[in-house]
């Protein structure tokens, strides 16, 4: 008799984008004419770069031709996207890797997702909240959840709340964790850390033998000076941060797939004789058994971001959405809402206003505006009285919304 993972009947069906699919086909029924704006999932709309088209065309031929034909790839990646990597990502911010402290995967949910392979059951695991919802339905999975609460809190997962009161910065929490999610700049809120509060955190680490997990799938979108682009940039990071980057939101891989993971040979854990162990040398055995490497045609696609004609065209990528957000993020307050993020990320984090619930606020600007968000409730329980807005529409259709909204009587 086969028995089943019981902890995936803790987890309920992916409730908040089918409730919103469930709402938004509710309203076309009523209203067949009215033209619905969706500014809720966070997918990119602008196509691929050409210096990608270009290069998944040349890489396709090579696989044609029994010259050029390639078979099983490295699992970690090929050289000459981990070396392109290190060039343009970390050298130029001054950080030094080595090519085997890199990991080329087909998307960085994947990595947020498996990385608990390697970590113990009893670890404590702490997320900022609200959250991106990876971190914590992979820990129900992997058994470190607890059960759910009616308050809608994990019972063994850490919550450190971030919202307009504490100006989205976390604070350390009460009970020590052993591992925490770091996600900056932060889906959903489009918050992020400058130096000082990132290196709080990694000193927290230090002195507390905390591995930090730092989802850092916004960081093409980081326009302010202070803010740290890798968490490496923080001295002693190395020790004690596994970084996890993507190419779907800077290069428009939603699609596509790629994405990588770095863990620096210096960082360790421990085993239960207290006996330290490096993280990159489980990380590459589970890889190794699990994982049979990123497409070819797709690593040569995603080494052409780093082309002079691929960065350009991804610089101007993310000034179209960040123009979508400041556009956001300037019309909302002028009609009176408090709004954050939108700066250093693609989202607009939207107090509801006189108080009403994040699904409340949802309904109306569905009903009244035509226009989707998606619920900050859905995020984790200090969402609720939140809307999160994405920057990722098309540029004519965030103007048509803030036309819409400009007229609002909220
Ligand atoms: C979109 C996103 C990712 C990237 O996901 P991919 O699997 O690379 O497409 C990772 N983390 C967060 C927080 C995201 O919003």
């Amino acid at each position: 008799m086969a028995l089943i993972n019981e902890q995936f009947l803790k987890l309920s069906e992916s409730y908040l984008f089918s409730e919103i699919a469930k709402k938004v086909n509710t309203f076309k029924v009523i209203h067949p004419e009215a033209k619905v704006i969706r500014l809720g999932i966070g997918d990119v709309t602008q196509p691929l770069p050409s210096a990608v088209i270009k290069a998944l065309h040349k890489a396709v031929d090579e696989m044609g031709n029994i010259e050029t034909f390639r078979g099983y790839g490295p699992e970690q990646g090929y050289r000459f996207l981990i070396d392109a990597i290190i060039k343009n990502d970390y050298e130029s911010c001054g950080i030094s890797l080595d090519p085997d402290e890199v990991f080329v995967n087909d998307g960085a949910k994947s990595d947020t997702g498996n990385i608990g392979d390697i970590l113990s059951k009893d670890n404590r695991v702490a997320v900022t909240d609200p959250v991106y919802p990876v971190y914590i339905d992979s820990n129900v999975m992997g058994c470190r959840a607890g059960e759910l609460q009616n308050n809608g809190f994990w019972s063994n997962i850490i919550y450190i709340p971030c919202h307009a009161g504490n100006n989205f910065i976390p604070e350390f929490p009460e009970v020590r964790p052993d591992v925490i999610y770091l996600c900056y700049p932060n889906n959903p809120t489009g918050t992020a850390l400058n130096r000082k509060e990132l290196k709080k955190w990694v000193n927290y680490a230090i002195n507390n033998n905390i591995l930090i997990l730092f989802d850092s799938a916004y960081e093409a979108f980081i326009q302010e000076e202070d803010v740290p682009h890798s968490i490496y940039e923080i001295k002693g990071a190395k020790q004690v941060a596994i970084e996890f980057r993507s190419f779907s939101k800077t290069a428009g891989f939603t699609g596509l797939r790629c994405g990588y993971t770095v863990i620096p040979k210096e960082l360790k854990a421990f085993n239960f004789a207290g006996d330290k162990v490096g993280l990159n040398q489980l990380w590459n055995r589970r890889q190794c058994t699990k994982f049979n490497g990123t497409a070819y045609i797709v690593q040569r696609a995603a080494e052409a971001i780093y082309t002079p004609e691929g960065k350009a065209e991804v610089k101007a990528n993310i000034s179209y959405y960040m123009r979508n957000a400041r556009l956001l993020y300037d019309n909302l307050k002028a009609i009176g809402l408090e709004v954050f993020g939108g700066v250093n990320a693609p989202y607009i984090w939207v107090k509801t206003p006189k108080g009403i619930s994040s699904w409340k606020f949802f309904d109306r600007l569905l009903f009244e505006r035509h226009i989707v968000g998606t619920p900050g409730v859905g995020f984790g329980p200090s969402g609720e009285g939140y809307l999160r807005l994405t920057a990722f529409g098309k540029y004519e259709d965030t103007l048509e919304a803030i036309d819409r909204l400009k007229t609002w009587k909220i």
